[in-house]
């Protein structure tokens, strides 16, 4: 079905077409075959495309082979798919009852091991040291006088005013600090005692949880056996493939444009889902099947069309968005030598329900001094474009902009299927995808006339998820470092990190005393400093440790 049609528009086209301008190139048949695209990406055939499973490879190949079909060449590795690995969700093993004191004899029930646990048994007496809180500056060690070398620490969850994140330990309520405290004094193994409110089993685990040090376990306040114990934990961690798929259209230019769409979706549900009941497929049909649609389309326009001839095209279909961008994050970083040099990135996520009137919105006219007037000539009746300075950080464009080039990031804006099951082909409008691909070709064209775009910075705005904090770093971490503590891919200019002299690959490893392993401890230290508070920051940069003064 895809087949013909593209074979009629090829019969069109080659009638002489193609000296027409991007307002004028009839694109009903790229409408019908990016209505096929999305039909097929956004099938219950591929179970929501989550990365590592065969769905998500269905769509890899799929896209891999319209690319070479429009003319687009296996680019970056030799097939086009540019392999990486993900975290998945750690699990518990089928027998929770890991956690048994040996010595008693006696199963536990309700007994697991905490996500932070290292897998392993560990042997010791049970220590009691409170809530396993040093605070300083609040008076008060629980570990003061308790020698808990060999031992296994009996932590209190919770904070001993009760009062949690409302109240003066805050700051504290990270177990993970707490763990490695114990660690640090010696202890082989931790029992952590949830009170009645807590709750410390998060399931299924969060997804990329780092083995702390030691084993530790969770046993309900009243099962715990006095004296010698044994403690075995053993969570299961995971990894899975993902792929992006990269192709050339190379007409011998000087300058190389890439355009992006990431194609992979939330499978089941999982993390990010917005759908509460049983377990559904998220079919992302707008999310990001109608952006993958539209740069599968312009390959093979793009491919032919004398005006595009001005510039290279790489089109890449990202995997791992969801995860927190993680699939361009490994494209920027591992680009081979020929694609270091890259003239801009156009960026397309949902681009698929434009409703009858309403402008496409791009950002990112900040990041090139060029982009407004350029946009402002890439209109096409009827379409209106609403466009806005910074890049946000939310799609893959946000990668490219931390690498210092220039970014536009097409969206025809949010609704109430995002992240839900009901994302779903019926739902596209054939027009808002038609559209904007005819605004991609409008963009080339009037950038064809005068290649040159000079890269700027924009002041990127906080984002909503930071909205819980008093104050901000403005870095942008590295989600898929893999190391302990928290890596920084990139800064907003003016920012405290920033100004203090921090820089992009900089691992913070420390903030005001507190440890930073990972994205959790990171945020829980942040969260406890106000607006003009200063703070040491330690990080590691080519491997030696250093330390300066933050001003938030
Ligand atoms: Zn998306």
């Amino acid at each position: 079905m895809r087949f013909s049609v593209f074979v009629l528009g090829m019969l069109l086209w080659s009638l002489g077409a193609w000296g027409q301008s991007a307002c004028e190139l009839p694109l009903h048949v790229a409408r019908e075959n990016m209505m096929h695209h999305i039909g097929y990406l956004s099938s219950d055939e591929l179970e929501g495309r989550y990365p590592g499973t065969e769905g998500a490879d269905k769509a890899r190949q799929y896209i891999a082979q319209v690319l070479r079909e429009n003319g687009a060449a296996p680019a970056v590795t030799d097939n086009g798919s540019q392999w990486f690995t993900v975290a998945r969700l750690a699990s518990f093993p089928p027998d929770r009852n890991s956690a048994v004191p040996l010595k008693t004899g006696v199963a536990l029930k309700n007994t697991f091991p905490h996500p932070r646990t290292a897998n392993g048994a560990a042997s010791g007496k049970i220590k009691r040291v409170g809530y396993g809180i040093d605070a300083s500056d609040l008076g008060r060690n629980d570990f003061r006088n308790k020698r808990i070398a060999g031992k296994i620490a009996l932590i209190q969850a919770g904070t001993p005013d009760g009062k949690g994140p409302h109240g003066k330990f805050a700051k504290h309520l990270d177990l993970d600090t707490r763990i490695d405290r114990a660690a640090s004094a010696g202890a082989v193994g931790v029992v952590l005692v949830p009170g009645k409110k807590d709750n410390l089993l998060p399931e299924p685990f969060y997804k990329g949880t780092r083995p702390g040090r030691i084993p530790v376990v969770v046993l309900p306040e009243g099962t715990v056996p006095r004296g010698l114990i044994d403690l075995n934990a053993f969570v299961q961690r995971e990894t899975a493939q993902a792929a992006n798929v990269c192709g050339f259209v190379d007409h011998g230019a000087t300058k190389t444009l890439v355009l992006g769409a990431h194609y992979d979706h939330l499978g089941w549900g999982l993390e990010h889902s917005l759908h509460r009941g049983e377990p559904a497929i998220h079919n992302g049909a707008d999310d990001n099947a109608s952006g993958v649609a539209v740069v599968l389309e312009a390959a093979r326009l793009l491919k032919e069309w004398p005006t595009a001839k001005a510039f290279n095209y790489l089109i890449v279909g990202f995997s791992a968005e969801e995860d927190g961008l993680l699939g361009s994050q490994h494209f920027v970083a591992n680009r081979p030598a020929e694609f270091k040099e890259l003239f801009g990135m156009l960026n397309f996520d949902m681009v698929g329900r434009m409703e009858k009137g309403n402008p496409l919105i791009v950002s990112g006219t900040g990041t090139a001094l060029e982009w407004p007037e350029v946009l402002s000539r890439a209109t096409c009746l009827p379409i209106s474009l609403k466009t806005e300075s910074a890049p946000g950080s939310a799609s893959d464009h946000a990668s490219f902009y931390r690498q210092g080039i220039p970014v536009l990031h097409f969206f025809t804006g949010a609704h109430g299927d995002y992240h839900r099951p009901s994302d779903d082909v019926e739902k596209i409008e054939p027009l808002s995808v038609e559209y904007t691909l005819r605004t991609l070709l409008a963009t080339v064209e009037v950038l064809s006339q005068a290649p040159a775009l000079t890269q700027q910075d924009v002041k990127e705005p906080t984002t909503a998820s930071s909205a819980s904090f008093k104050v901000t770093l403005g870095v942008v971490p590295d989600y898929a470092f893999a190391g302990s503590g928290m890596r920084i891919s990139g800064l907003s200019p003016g920012k405290p990190a920033e100004k203090a002299g921090l820089v992009a690959g900089d691992v913070v490893v420390e903030l005001g005393g507190m440890p930073v392993r990972d994205m959790t401890s990171y945020m829980t230290a942040l969260s406890a400093f106000s607006k003009g508070q200063k703070a040491k920051v330690v990080f590691v940069r080519d491997g030696e440790r250093l330390a300066k003064d933050v001003v938030f």
